[in-house]
């Protein structure tokens, strides 16, 4: 007996299993632990069971990462959810790394520009930017 989807396709897998969500603090992240028709226990990620349930498909840890388009980890709509290989769940993550910030400035000292990278913090903090040691030193004596 299968139930339907809400795609209109066969619910299959987990049928009768008892399916409990809880977060898990560690990784900051929902998870859900199914109670099997033997009595035995799998827990898994509530993103992966959401795919895997609404599919109807059976996903390979190793090859197919379940991916929250929005980066929120705790969005496990099914709508947010998309499979990617390990290999472009890495690209994804590189391309969503920002550039390091570019600061252009002239020497207070000798006039010459210059541009060095930058944390936002050392931005705000740093008032004073020097091209060199030397220029710097000169500034201050
Ligand atoms: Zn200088």
């Amino acid at each position: 007996m299968y139930k339907v989807g809400r795609l209109g396709v066969l619910i299959k897998m987990y049928e009768d299993c008892k399916v409990y969500e809880y977060f898990h603090k560690p990784t900051g992240r929902w998870r859900v632990y199914l109670i099997l028709p033997d009595g035995s226990r799998k827990y898994m990620n509530r993103a992966r069971y959401n795919y895997e349930y609404f599919w109807d498909i059976k996903l390979d840890p190793k090859t197919q990462h379940v991916d929250h388009i929005d980066e929120n980890p705790l969005n496990d709509n099914i709508k947010n959810l998309q499979i990617l290989t390990p290999k472009e769940n890495t690209e994804k993550r590189v391309a969503k790394e920002k550039p390091p910030i570019q600061h252009t400035f002239n020497c207070p000292t000798c006039g010459k520009e210059k541009t060095v990278p930058l944390n936002g913090v050392r931005l705000r903090k740093q008032k004073n930017f020097f091209c060199s040691v030397s220029c710097s030193n000169k500034r201050k004596g």
